[in-house]
């Protein structure tokens, strides 16, 4: 695969000799980091974060998870970040793995507010709750926004899940509040009909987002499609091959949609018969060549395949898949990897990131945001102190 990519990234790199841009104040980095603009469109070769400011008409994509429910180390579940040269920065879903992910990049995580959901499988929201808390603890200091679809009933929509989420933490919740701002405790849910076609869910700082319906499971998954600055990533969650994604998708820089595996590579993977296998890959799912078929019909600068396991021999069955359908640009993504956008060029590469990055620096307005008083365990409970230690004085502040 590292073949197929350096060869369509050089390609694309080839035809890019425009700057990428230039700093500016939106999106300097906080006190204590520094990065470079790129220059004449040329990039490192591998991505070390927060060490490129990224260009004011560019968009930065990054798998932060691209594997199954079961997950492997280098593949954990479904999740991308979108960052824009505006100085936003989007979420789109958050499956079990993916934070440890999104920290090894060490983000401003005040930034880091806006979580879309396809839909509300494990493998696509299961670090929600990791995302908040862990966010919050590293410098949000403002309510962490939920955009996701309804389900056909109350319960099984975005704002029942996360509100159950919010019960089912109450005590961590309750234990953080006061210590922590007290505006970064609180979730802000958009919940939207499930059914709607390329409507709008997402419209400020000139970012759109729409969603359409996916074909996946149950009612309730959506795929979005963002635009900004001319430029269009389209993140198609979970689905089986579908007209609304066709159509929609159309037009899009990056085009990501499942390559799940083939009902060859499923069975062995779960231990399943071929039937199981068939079913789920070619029903619940869109299996390699399936993918290939919707990316030869909606034609994106580039096509990303996500939502399998990259060992040797699926990557093989994967892409024989794909190519047996479709001959244009591809990534098929790996955690981590990079893909620079510009109206030039696109640009894929490895992040290299340290597996004992620190937490992200905050900021004064974290500092500095309202907390109310920090919490305590009852008198009966502080009795229990053990009198053969006696704790530091405190310092003054
Ligand atoms: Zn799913
Ligand atoms: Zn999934």
């Amino acid at each position: 695969m590292n073949n197929l990519m350096k060869t369509a990234a050089g390609t694309f790199m080839a035809l890019g000799m425009t700057l990428a841009g230039t700093a500016t104040a939106q999106n300097a980095l906080p006190t204590g980091r520094s990065a470079s603009a790129i220059e004449n469109g040329v990039y490192p070769a591998s991505y070390f974060p927060n060490t490129e400011i990224l260009g004011e008409d560019e968009m930065r994509i990054t798998a932060l998870g691209t594997g199954m429910p079961n997950q492997t180390k280098a593949a954990v579940s479904i999740s991308f970040y979108v960052e824009l040269g505006n100085g936003d920065v989007f979420l789109f879903d958050v499956g079990t793995g993916a934070t440890g992910n999104l920290f090894s990049l060490r983000p401003d995580f005040a930034k880091v507010d806006k979580v879309f959901f396809s839909h509300l499988h494990v493998d696509h929201v299961g670090d929600f709750m990791g995302l908040h808390v862990g966010g919050w603890l590293s410098g949000r200091y403002t309510p962490l926004r939920i955009f996701g679809p309804s389900g056909s009933e109350d319960e099984l929509g975005t704002k029942a899940y996360v509100e159950g989420m919010s019960k089912a933490y109450a005590w961590d919740l309750a234990t953080r509040t006061g210590a922590l701002p007290d505006e970064g405790a609180k979730l802000d849910v958009t919940e939207f009909d499930y059914m709607q076609e390329n409507e709008i869910v997402y419209q400020e700082n000139d970012v759109t987002i729409r969603s359409w319906p996916a074909i996946h499971s149950l009612d309730g998954s959506v795929s979005y499609s963002l635009e900004w600055n001319g430029l269009k990533y389209v993140f198609g969650g979970d689905t089986y091959p579908n007209k609304w994604y066709v159509e929609y998708a159309k037009g899009a820089d990056i085009a990501s949609h499942e390559a799940f595996l083939p009902p060859d590579a499923l069975a062995p993977y779960f231990g399943w018969d071929m039937k199981q296998a068939t079913y789920v890959a070619t029903r619940v799912h869109t299996e390699p060549a399936a993918f290939g078929k919707v990316m030869s019909a909606v034609e994106p600068r580039m096509a990303l395949g996500y939502h399998s396991v990259l060992s040797p021999e699926n990557y093989q069955a994967i892409l024989e898949g794909v190519r047996s359908t479709y001959d244009g640009p591809l990534t098929l993504a790996r955690d981590l990897q990079v893909i620079n956008v510009t109206k030039d060029q696109i640009v894929v590469r490895e992040a290299s990131v340290d597996d004992y990055a620190l937490p992200p620096a905050v900021s004064d307005e974290y500092i500095n945001a309202p907390r109310s008083k920090e919490k305590e365990p009852s008198d009966k409970v502080k009795a229990g102190k053990w009198d053969g230690y006696t704790p530091p004085p405190m310092p003054d502040q």
